[in-house]
């Protein structure tokens, strides 16, 4: 099961049954879902293949408790069942956690409405798996939490996961079925109709185009997608970023929800790949989406507050931080002016008879996503719709995989057999493909994980086939990426203003 060593854009005499253009987590799952149903299916993603939001979520695998708590009982069923599939399905790569959820004295919800909310929660993913904590036992969990005020806590759980990683093993998977994907890809423009489309790529490496022709179109960018819809624009995109913290400095072991003391906006502190994960904010992007997205000054020092503010001993100060990330959400705009955080979280596809696009929704859903953009693009009929949404077939075949692949949410991500096996079978371009999104060396560790990369320099190297020039100027680009987008803005930094 492998993509390979990146392949070059070639021209073919035969038309594809499938484009899809985006390589996040959607276009993966449409790819996967189509390739296998058998269709010729090729899937172009214009930088590296989880370089757009879906290597910038909160990593939640989820139902989403703010979804019923907004009375939307549908979409968070959906959700739940498929992260129940997931975690059956890809354990080690999506695994479920513990969540806490102080209460506090006088302010809603208390305990009981609490309790009720999650009792439906795990009824409608089929298990038990909430309780009461006490003070006493909410403290001996969470020792720096701010005590004031908080009567107890609700233990319920969800799960998390890489989203990185999720996307390429949806893409390896899909690749079994026969599948391809290629990243630094871009689609500059579709033309034609159903059935007869003609898609103009550029190939980012080689720096030809080509001219590419399709039966169907699924526009599957994300953020992106009111360029290539062809129709009115619908995304409205929201930024949500998050702080990787030196798990010395901020210790959890449990994904606990808090309110920011500005505005009573719940914040995610969990524990994530050996960091304490924070986040996320929730703001209008109206910056280019051709600059990638970043933290800016004002989201470090609002999140920096809460961190303060919920664990007062820890002096959480900007040298604590390893790195940040910033995604861009595409949320389906109401077009009604609401605040960024109550606008609705599901997806939509749009267009007819011609491009058919998908934008929206959650990682978690990303199967039944899939099979609605194969829906509305004619590749499956109601009948195998409504068959596929309740399919108790797996997904996923196991990888004959070292350890660390499987497992990833544990693995050593320096280890080098693991490295050889991603450099060999995940079309790795740039180094900045391999520190930021098929591992997470770059976040996870400070100093942009310089350390690491010494160490993984020589086998790298020889891995990729780079002489020492080619690792000074991959090494000059991650650190550059790195620094503008990924680091940590100094209070005074105006890059938001700037961008
Ligand atoms: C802060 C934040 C937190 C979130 N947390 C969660 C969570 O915890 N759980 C959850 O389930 N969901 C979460 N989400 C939602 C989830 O991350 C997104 O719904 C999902 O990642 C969107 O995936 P996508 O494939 O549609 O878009 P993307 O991942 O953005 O993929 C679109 C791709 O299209 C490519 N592209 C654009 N234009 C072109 C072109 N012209 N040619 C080729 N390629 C192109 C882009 O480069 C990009 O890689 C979160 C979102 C945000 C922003």
């Amino acid at each position: 099961m492998q993509l390979g060593q990146r392949q070059v854009l070639a021209d073919s005499d035969q038309p594809w049954d499938l484009i899809v253009i985006g390589g996040g987590i959607t276009g993966a799952g449409v790819l996967l879902e189509a390739a296998r149903r058998g269709q010729r299916a090729l899937l172009l993603e214009q930088t590296d293949f989880a370089w757009g939001t879906s290597s910038r979520s909160s990593k939640m695998v989820h139902g989403g408790l703010r979804y019923i708590a907004q009375g939307d009982v549908r979409l968070t069923r959906h959700s739940l069942l498929e992260r129940e599939r997931l975690l059956q399905e890809l354990p080690g790569l999506v695994e479920r956690a513990t969540y806490l959820f102080p209460l506090h004295k006088g302010q809603f919800p208390g305990r009981w409405p609490m309790k009720a909310v999650l009792w439906l929660y795990d009824f409608l993913a089929g298990i038990r798996d909430h309780r009461y904590l006490n003070r006493q036992r909410l403290f001996e969990r969470v020792p720096g939490l701010r005590r004031e005020g908080i009567t107890g806590a609700m233990s319920y759980t969800d799960a998390l996961t890489d989203d990185c990683r999720l996307v390429m093993r949806t893409l390896l998977e899909a690749a079994r079925h026969g599948g391809q994907a290629i990243n630094y890809a871009r689609v500059d423009a579709v033309s034609g109709e159903h059935g007869q489309f003609s898609v103009s790529v550029r190939d980012r490496v080689s720096g030809e185009s080509r001219q590419l022709a399709a039966r169907t179109v699924i526009n599957a960018t994300g953020a992106w997608a009111d360029r290539l819809s062809g129709s009115d624009k619908r995304v409205r995109p929201l930024r949500g970023s998050h702080l990787f913290i030196n798990p010395e400095r901020l210790p959890v072991s449990d994904c606990l929800t808090v309110m920011h003391p500005q505005d009573g906006r719940p914040v995610f502190v969990f524990p994530w790949e050996g960091v304490t994960c924070v986040g996320t904010t929730d703001l209008d992007h109206p910056q280019d989406m051709d600059i990638e997205a970043a933290a800016s000054a004002g989201e470090v020092d609002y999140l920096l507050t809460l961190i303060n503010s919920q664990f007062p001993q820890a002096h959480i100060r900007r040298d604590d931080i390893y790195s940040t990330i910033a995604g861009v959400r595409p949320v389906i705009a109401s077009g009604k002016g609401v605040d960024p955080s109550k606008e609705r979280r599901d997806h939509a596809v749009w267009g007819d008879n011609g491009v058919v696009t998908v934008s929206g929704g959650k990682l978690t859903t990303f199967r039944l996503i899939a099979l609605d953009a194969l829906l509305a693009a004619g590749l499956i009929n109601d009948r195998e719709h409504r068959r596929s949404q309740k399919s108790d077939q797996p997904g996923f075949t196991p990888l004959q995989a070292p350890a660390a692949v499987e497992a990833f949410l544990h693995a050593d991500q320096a280890d080098p057999a693991f490295i050889d096996w991603i450099v060999s079978r995940e079309s790795v371009v740039h180094l900045d493909d391999l520190m930021l999104r098929r591992t997470r060396l770059g976040l996870i560790h400070p100093r942009a994980g310089m350390d690491v990369l010494e160490r993984l320099k020589p086998a790298l190297c020889q891995q990729l086939g780079w002489d020492d020039r080619r690792w000074e100027q991959e090494l000059s680009r991650y650190l550059d990426i790195h620094q503008r987008y990924y680091g940590v803005p100094a209070a005074d930094d105006n890059r938001e203003q700037a961008a």
